[in-house]
């Protein structure tokens, strides 16, 4: 089986701090990781390829050339080999213009079986990336994959999140998964791997070496910019209630009334 998965280097958010003069974001010192979801994505790749040696796992991300650390990341936990899509024609893309050449760069590697991402990426956090990519595939998806059930090398039987329950669903291959955090629990790259891993391929792609037009791709292909960006501002001071239980909740009902919350 041949397993492609896409993963995106993001700002350590949790991490990100508010400079209180000027109210803009500190990005300074912070550092880049693997997207969380994506952790996900390649750690499901990765053991549906424990034990099978004729799978391969290919880790495919667009990005700066710094984004090959993920790759390398990605690597020395056993992905096979990875493929960069770096070029100054890539950036600025909006959600369409990503999906654009990722999905480009699967059409010309054009032999999968599956491909996974994250549900989401901390920073831009649209969670439309994955879909996308396979809707320009043409292949089927399930986004929200919370549980892998089987896969018999014909479909996959996956069990797709809810907000109030579960649904199972079998998809025919190739298709597209995109999973959430409760999929499983990402392993950590080994002594041996992190040494392996120099050793493994990363090709490099730019907008040449896709079938990808220069309408399709980057900034000015992009249907969306971003206007302003801002930060919100901070919440409130909270407010200490007083009173017996009873005198405490009329007041909080009071209070969220007058917020027209309630
Ligand atoms: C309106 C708008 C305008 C934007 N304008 C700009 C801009 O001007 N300049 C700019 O730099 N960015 C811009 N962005 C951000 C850029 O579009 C996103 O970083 C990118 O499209 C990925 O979207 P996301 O972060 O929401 O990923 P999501 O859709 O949340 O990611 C879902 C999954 O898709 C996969 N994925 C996402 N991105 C990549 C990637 N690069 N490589 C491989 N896999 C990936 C991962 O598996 C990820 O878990 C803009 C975004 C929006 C919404």
């Amino acid at each position: 089986m041949k397993i492609l998965v896409c993963v995106k280097q993001v700002p350590n958010t949790n991490e990100v701090k508010i400079n209180p003069k000027t109210g803009t974001l500190i990005r300074d010192g912070v550092e880049s990781i693997l997207n969380p979801d994506d952790d996900n994505a390649l750690e499901a790749a990765l053991q549906m390829k424990d034990g099978n040696t004729d799978t391969t796992v290919t880790v495919i991300t667009m990005g700066p050339p710094q984004a090959k650390e993920v790759l390398v990341e990605c690597m020395a936990k056993g992905a096979d080999d990875s493929v960069l899509l770096s070029s100054r024609a890539f950036g600025g893309a909006d959600t369409w213009a990503t999906s654009n050449t990722i999905a480009g760069a699967i059409k010309r590697i054009a032999d999968y079986d599956i491909i996974f991402a994250g549900r989401q990426a901390i920073d831009g956090d649209t969670a439309q990336v994955g879909p996308q990519i396979a809707e320009k595939l043409g292949i089927p998806q399930v986004t929200y994959v919370e549980r892998i059930i089987s896969c018999n090398g014909k479909e996959v039987t996956v069990r797709r999140q809810l907000e109030d329950g579960y649904e199972v669903i079998q998809v025919p291959m190739p298709c597209l998964l995109t999973v959430v955090k409760e999929l499983n629990k990402p392993r950590y790259m080994s002594v041996k791997g992190i040494y392996e891993a120099y050793e493994k391929d990363i090709t490099v792609w730019n907008e040449n070496d896709i079938p990808v037009r220069a309408d399709e791709i980057g900034i000015n292909a992009s249907p969306t910019k971003v206007f302003r960006s801002f930060t919100p501002d901070p919440k409130g001071k909270g407010i200490m209630i007083e009173g017996t239980p009873k005198e405490a909740a009329a007041k909080v009902i009071g209070e969220l009334k007058k917020k027209h919350v309630l």
